[in-house]
């Protein structure tokens, strides 16, 4: 059994991990930055050890810092949230030789997924359906032949790929030549690795996820889909369950699929499976195996704490849920509130003066952000997560509409005017949008 969880991460998530914990009796310690000493979640838990200085190089990613935590604070288990250390093979392999449990997947199983051919591969023996593309590494020198076979357009994309880095779109054979040494000089700046590999590039494809949770022992459930296709620069910006896309046998469906491939794989804690979806077909594009920042939608619809099946997993408690038991209810829309400003997306740290967060029926609000807080510049902008959650989907738009406008944070600039813009635009109303749709609205109406 786990009695001390180390939260090691930042910001809204850490609060997230910590309520989580509380809910179950155990006892929490928080790590901080020299510029995290007043944030929420170091108040909020038992005990706090500061990890280092600001950059996160030093702190967050510091694994020899995390472990002397541990060994300090006497934690005897680890939950790394999403992005630092939360996909390091690694750190799970450190903690495991200090007998400290990883809430999350076999370092093993975290290493195949990083690697973006070798994921593709095992979805592809898994079952799941894959964007048609190169069998492994394209070489400069082959790229015209492995491209002419898979059609024009075509996306070169980094193996070690991330956050839509080393990513190039090749439209005609004219371009080929220049997308590939781009996104090989990218993905070496970006991962230190210049492989990149090829795939069809889909046209108007929506980006639909599939939320899993697997045991360890092999059984899996999944939890429904994630619409994130409103995205700018491959950043998610608002996320839907379920999709307006799709309908209850389809969910069931690749939500099937899925959850058998984890069985398949003996999978151990929360994943998700991210597909393009164009014309009735899903295509995988990556998996990442730890909790999202989009979770709480499916937590809304669905009423199951992710964390909490986490934690019960990663101590061989099994899963609190049978797929037949989950019930799929209402929708959910998360809105995600960045420190920018709302027309360039410049970051804006600073000093919070107000900060007054929506309350009533279906409302969530994510944030370690109050009155007085200065936002570091350190780390990401995300200061924190609006959820809204309705009996249908109409209800939750209406829901939100009221909500944004009851949501106060005064001192920075923030991305909330974006939503509210987009909370009353026709497409949106409609579910009418694919991948590129937020970056046209955008670059085609420079006022709001
Ligand atoms: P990363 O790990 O860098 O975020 P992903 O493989 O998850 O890379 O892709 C990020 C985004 O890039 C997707 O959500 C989608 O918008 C776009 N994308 C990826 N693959 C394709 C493709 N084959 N065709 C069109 N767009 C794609």
């Amino acid at each position: 059994m786990i009695s001390k969880i180390l939260i090691a991460n930042r910001g809204e998530i850490a609060l997230r991990v910590l309520r989580a914990c509380k809910e179950l009796g155990i006892a929490t310690v928080a790590v901080h930055s020299t510029a995290d000493a007043d944030a929420m979640h170091v108040r909020l838990a038992d005990e706090s050890v500061c990890i280092g200085p600001p950059p996160s190089r030093e702190s967050y990613l510091n694994i020899h810092q995390i472990v002397a935590a541990c060994e300090i604070t006497g934690a005897d288990a680890v939950h790394p949230g999403y992005g630092f250390l939360s996909e390091n093979a690694k750190f799970a392999d450190i903690l495991d030789a200090h007998g400290i449990t990883f809430i999350g997947p076999t370092a093993e199983h975290i290493r195949i997924m990083g690697d973006k051919i070798t994921a593709k591969l095992t979805a592809q023996e898994l079952g799941i359906p894959v964007v048609p593309g190169s069998d492994g590494e394209v070489k400069p020198e082959n790229a015209l032949e492995i491209a002419r076979k898979i059609g024009f357009p075509v996306l070169i994309k980094a193996t070690a790929g991330g956050g839509g880095r080393g990513m190039k779109v090749a439209r005609t054979e004219a371009d080929l030549e220049e997308a590939v040494s781009t996104a090989r000089s990218e993905a070496l700046a970006a991962f230190g690795n210049d492989a990149v590999y090829m795939e069809k590039y889909l046209g108007k494809p929506r980006h639909i996820e599939i939320q899993v949770v697997g045991d360890g022992e092999g059984n899996a459930i999944h939890l429904g889909e994630r619409d994130c296709s409103l995205q700018r620069r491959h950043q998610k910006v608002w996320e839907e369950a379920n999709s307006p896309a799709l309908n209850v046998e389809q969910r069931m469906k690749i939500g099937q699929v899925c959850a058998d491939a984890m069985k398949k794989l003996k999978y151990r804690g929360a994943g998700t499976i991210e597909f393009l979806y164009e014309n009735g077909e899903f295509y995988f594009i990556e998996m990442n195996t730890r909790l999202q920042v989009e979770h709480p939608i499916t937590e809304a619809i669905t009423g199951i704490d992710l964390v909490h099946e986490q934690i019960r997993v990663a101590s061989g408690g099994g899963l609190s849920v049978k797929q037949e038991d989950i019930v799929f209810s209402g929708h959910a829309i998360e809105c995600r509130i960045n420190a920018e400003d709302p027309r360039t997306f410049v970051p804006s740290p600073g000093t919070i003066t107000h900060f007054h967060a929506p309350g009533g029926l279906g409302v969530r609000v994510d944030s370690g952000a109050y009155a007085g807080y200065r936002i570091p510049p350190y780390y990401d902008s995300l200061i924190g997560k609006l959820i809204v959650h309705g009996r249908t989907r109409v209800e939750c738009m209406m829901r939100l509409r009221r909500v944004l406008d009851e949501f106060v944070v005064d001192g920075i600039k923030t991305t909330l005017p974006l939503f509210q813009d987009l909370v009353s635009n026709p497409d949106i109303a409609n579910g009418d949008y694919d991948i590129h749709w937020l970056e046209n609205y955008l670059a085609g109406d420079k006022a709001h």
